[in-house]
């Protein structure tokens, strides 16, 4: 199912979390919600959830406003940071509480909360409490049931914040992986550009509640819209240059672009660092001052 948010608007006293924000999250896709903390991401989230009541704008879910409908009837899965697992309850019980909520039969939520496990490979834990699990291993039942009530949308709000470096990188590929076998429209949260660009269909990215661009990993890492995105993407940094247009070509240090502008003015290029190669004979001369292996 294909999300759309259109001027979509959330004010808490003084702050505006979202500032009038359109954009498209594709069916069936995973689309990486980035940005810095703070800048209205899990907001953005908890609206499309229902969670939070917009204070303006509309939200649609093919083209049927939900912008006023009651959470539990959004056919939304949510995946929160810190799990929220019961404590008390197995990973099964936890997996099918939501089934068992909605009346279905214990017969039925049992084998659909086993399927689940299949899907998440955590069939052979389904009698551990949270509190005998690892953290992948929760967040893998925290994922297993978000999806049983088999919703129409999954929402993941830094989802392997919680994890280690290594289990963060596994994880990121089961969900991916998750997300391919089900096919279900997903939204994921990170703050951690890497993150984002490794797993992502579509990429959005906000500053400050301000939607700034929506584009695919590549499209945005080669052709940012602004010095915002150019800065939040890459790792090292892109190099921004001040420098400035005359009579058609930009010159860095004696190496000349051609551009395409006829006027003269300021501007600002930027190099990404693998860019760069060692060249004898360019006319850019440098020190070596460090080096990293
Ligand atoms: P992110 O998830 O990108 O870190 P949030 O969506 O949580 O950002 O928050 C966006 C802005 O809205 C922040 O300035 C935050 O302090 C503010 N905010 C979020 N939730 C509330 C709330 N319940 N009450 C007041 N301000 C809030
Ligand atoms: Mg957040």
């Amino acid at each position: 199912m294909k999300v759309r948010l259109e001027n979509l608007t959330k004010e808490f006293e003084e702050v505006t979390a979202v500032n009038k924000a359109t954009i498209e999250f594709e069916e069936g896709k995973l689309t990486g919600l980035l940005g810095p903390s703070g800048c209205g991401k899990s907001t953005t989230l908890y609206l499309i959830a229902g969670l939070f009541r917009a204070t303006s704008g509309s939200i649609f879910f093919d083209n049927v406003d939900v912008t006023k409908l009651m959470p539990e009837k959004r056919g939304i899965g949510l995946v929160f940071q810190n799990y929220a697992l019961y404590p008390h309850m197995t990973a099964e019980q936890n997996i099918m509480f939501p089934l068992i909520n909605q009346k279905v039969p214990k017969k039925e939520a049992k084998e659909r909360a086993k399927k689940m496990a299949q899907l998440v490979h955590i069939e052979e834990l389904l009698n551990r409490k949270p509190g005998q699990m690892s953290g992948g291993q929760q967040q893998r039942v925290a994922i297993a049931r978000a999806l049983v009530k088999e919703p129409r949308i999954l929402l993941l709000d830094e989802p392997l914040s919680n994890l280690d470096a290594r289990l963060r990188l596994e994880m990121r590929e089961e969900i991916k992986r998750i997300q391919r076998e089900t096919g279900v429209t997903t939204i994921f949260v990170t703050h951690d550009q890497e993150e984002a660009m490794s797993i992502s269909d579509q990429i959005v990215i906000m500053k400050d509640g301000f939607l700034q661009q929506v584009a695919t990993p590549r499209e945005m890492y080669d052709d940012p819209v602004n010095q915002f995105v150019a800065k939040f993407l890459g790792n090292p940094p892109i190099n921004l240059i001040n420098t400035k247009i005359t009579n058609g070509v930009i010159n860095v240090e004696g190496l000349v672009f051609d551009v395409k502008s006829k006027d003269d003015m300021d501007v600002v290029i930027g190099i990404r660092p693998e860019a760069f190669m060692l060249d004898s004979k360019s006319p850019v001369q440098v020190d070596v001052q460090t080096y990293e292996y």
